[in-house]
């Protein structure tokens, strides 16, 4: 629709746009002046007043514009006025509010071109009298179905304008027919009166025939009947509309969506990462939370299982017995506890359980804390235990299959924050991995030098990815579920002197573009 209008007042979509308004508008506020001092001017000498604004208007040359009224429903006003905003230079006015007398002032004195007003103003009568008193060039109404009841008030103003101003009403909906054809007529005789006959006409040669055919029991003359008339209507409302498909407006310019999932393969240092971390304590934790215990419990279980001969018969057992089996996470490792945890001075939880220890450390000191489940003086067991900490272990995961860098410490984070990063990262990069690592510290770094190819499979693909879609000219948007990776990304685009280029050259392309779009 904005660029139907753009059309209307010759926009050219570019900052052109902005010095003709702006030269439009010196030349009104000149003539207004000068209209303002000839009364002042007439009062003085006691001469009758000059004061036809057509007249000064026209010995200025300020160029003359009809107006154009959008009509939409009364919550969307502010939106439709961001709309104009965000796509070119165009004087709008919204007739709203308090200030609706000057924005109408500024649309009769040719300031503003565009007036922006809601459906329930615009029916309530003195205000449809004000508007009425313009003469416009055309009338757009959003949302327009809600226009389909011909008793309605607002039909019946918008019926009205049409009549008086003799100007052309565009409709927009993406509904048009709603329940009953009679609907249709109304909204179809609005725009263009007279198009598909007199009411009558219409009910009795198409409407009805087209209800009858609905009944269950309909003949089959009947339906034959109404498939003839229900083409005659289609042909016939076929001159009122100005559709806009999608697949019909953008057909050159929209390429079939595809959707390609790639899988990148990790690199070397992140498959050793990986391997370790899920070593770890934390991990293994919830690896194995399903398994039967090993500590004895289940001892009657595979004794029975033993005697089981033939696999189908193992698994029958299986299904018949798993309630009595005792898994881990609710028998003897519900908490990473420490192996050694009965040796004197050893602590109870194993001390490179980081993420259980993170997410069970409290503050403990109120006495409820007491009945519950306190470990090593510092830590409360939670009810979910072990497999509290599924979601924080998974993200760790995500994030070295992302970058190893997202692993570090990133100092410009919280103190808090970054603590219990180095807690993890501690436990996460060996010496022999940290060696490999950039910077080789927990810390990250700025990374100038970092090569993202041997770190990150995710980067060395797309990588390739970019390089050859910016060589075809194609405009890129980089997505990402984080701002961590995004930074990652920027800087390889950034320290990539060919990349980098290739975008600064991609950028001035789009903007050029830009500023063709909307003509
Ligand atoms: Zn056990
Ligand atoms: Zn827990």
């Amino acid at each position: 629709m904005i660029s139907l209008i753009a059309a209307l007042l010759k926009k050219t979509g570019t900052g052109l746009d902005l010095l003709e308004i702006n030269q439009h508008c010196n030349k009104v506020k000149k003539a207004l002046q000068a209209r303002e001092e000839s009364k002042h001017q007439a009062l003085l000498t006691g001469f009758g007043i000059k004061n036809d604004a057509d007249d000064t208007l026209e010995t200025i040359e300020a160029p003359r514009f009809t107006p154009i009224l959008i009509i939409v429903p009364s919550s969307v006003v502010d939106n439709w006025q961001n709309e104009f905003k965000t796509w070119g230079h165009f004087n709008v006015g919204v007739y709203a509010g308090s200030n609706r007398e000057k924005a109408l002032d500024r649309i009769k004195d040719g300031l503003d071109f565009i007036l922006i007003t809601g459906k329930s103003l615009f029916t309530r009568a003195g205000d449809y009298d004000e508007l009425a008193q313009v003469e416009w060039k055309v009338v757009i109404v959003d949302e327009y179905h809600e226009f389909k009841n011909g008793k309605s008030q607002s039909f019946k103003r918008l019926q009205d304008l049409r009549d008086n101003c003799e100007c052309p009403i565009v409709g927009m909906t993406g509904t048009l027919m709603q329940n009953k054809h009679e609907e249709l007529f109304f909204l179809i005789d609005l725009v263009r009166p007279g198009l598909i006959g007199s009411k009558e006409a219409f009910r009795n040669e198409i409407s009805r025939p087209i209800t009858y055919a609905r009944a269950k029991d309909a003949k089959q003359k009947v339906l034959d009947l109404a498939e003839e008339r229900e083409q005659i209507l289609r042909n016939a409302i076929r001159p009122a509309f100005l559709e806009r498909k999608k697949e019909v407006v953008l057909k050159d310019e929209l390429t079939e969506k595809k959707e390609e999932v790639i899988f990148c393969e990790l690199t070397d240092i992140q498959k050793k990462i990986y391997r370790h971390i899920i070593a770890l304590p934390d991990y293994q934790q919830l690896r194995f939370a399903n398994a039967p215990c090993d500590c004895g419990v289940n001892k009657q279980y595979f004794r029975g299982y033993k005697k089981m001969k033939t696999h189908r018969e193992q698994l029958d057992y299986q299904r018949r017995n798993k309630g009595i089996l005792t898994l881990k996470k609710e028998c003897c490792y519900r908490y990473p506890w420490n192996p050694l945890r009965d040796e004197p001075g050893e602590p109870q939880i194993e001390p490179d359980a980081i993420l259980w220890k993170q997410s069970h450390e409290k503050e403990i000191g109120c006495p409820i804390d007491i009945a519950q489940n306190v470990i090593d003086g510092k830590y409360v067991a939670c009810q979910n235990c072990p497999t509290c900490t599924t979601l924080v272990a998974m993200h760790k995961l995500y994030k070295i299959s992302s970058h190893p860098n997202l692993l570090q410490v990133d100092r410009l984070e919280s103190a808090a924050a970054q603590k219990k990063k180095l807690e993890f990262a501690k436990v996460a990069f060996t010496p022999e991995i940290l060696k490999e690592m950039p910077g080789g510290s927990y810390y990250k770094s700025d990374g100038i030098m970092d090569d993202h190819m041997k770190l990150s499979g995710k980067m060395r693909t797309l990588d390739y990815c970019l390089t050859k879609f910016l060589k075809r000219r194609n405009r890129v948007l980089v997505f990402s579920y984080s701002t961590a990776a995004l930074d990652v990304i920027q800087n390889h685009i950034k320290v990539s002197e060919y990349l980098y280029l290739l975008s600064i050259k991609m950028m001035l392309y789009e903007m050029y573009s830009k500023g063709s779009f909307l003509s």
